[in-house]
């Protein structure tokens, strides 16, 4: 089985004014927000509650990276999920066409909810707070180790790790599904081969 990491030449929409956090509790020492986590992975979805996005583009392509998180066309997305294709599930996303103030309508949030086992991206760490363990870090131009799919390997078909650098990845199954459901994905979007262990 291989596993691929994927990537999109442009992120076509910027975070709305409607996205909702988790809500966050901080730490009176150092003032760093802790967000509960869903099982022990810290996931970017985690923090989402509700998303929202603007763009000044009409014209979206059918699958996108935005504010982090995976849009596609909901006909697209629904289609996905008919190959068999597992590890997310759709949310609504609401976007907004700033340039006339007109809601794109048709696209859904694809929460990843697979996991899976990666070998830790390297961040060096300048301090850690005494009262909540929460470390400050480098910029993450300092990560860059190449990510090791470890075992147990992944079972679902698309998955986030730990390490929130490695991003959206996914397995040969929906790698082939969506380069079937987007003939012209070339321009926008490539799959990495991930190490594995
Ligand atoms: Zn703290």
């Amino acid at each position: 089985m291989e596993y691929f990491k994927l990537s999109f030449e442009s992120a076509p929409c910027d975070e709305g004014e409607g996205t909702k956090y988790v809500k966050r509790q901080a730490c009176d020492k150092c003032g760093v927000h802790a967000v509960p986590i869903s099982e022990s992975y810290f996931v970017p979805e985690d923090g989402v509650e509700a998303l929202a996005l603007e763009s000044y583009d009409s014209d979206l392509p059918g699958i996108f990276e935005a504010a982090g998180m995976l849009i596609a066309r909901t006909q697209f997305a629904e289609a996905i999920a008919r190959e068999r294709i597992t590890g997310f599930k759709l949310r609504p996303v609401h976007i907004l066409d700033a340039s006339n103030d007109v809601p794109i309508s048709g696209y859904s949030w694809l929460v990843v909810t697979g996991r899976c086992e990666s070998n830790p991206v390297w961040r060096r760490t300048v301090r850690v707070c005494p009262q909540c363990q929460m470390e400050t870090t480098e910029p993450v131009q300092a990560a860059t180790r190449r990510v090791t799919i470890l075992n147990p390997k992944p079972v679902e078909d698309v998955f986030r790790s730990r390490e929130q650098l490695a991003g959206i990845m996914v397995s040969d199954a929906a790698r082939i599904a969506i380069v079937s459901l987007f003939p012209d994905h070339s321009n926008e979007i490539s799959f990495s081969p991930l190490a594995q262990e």
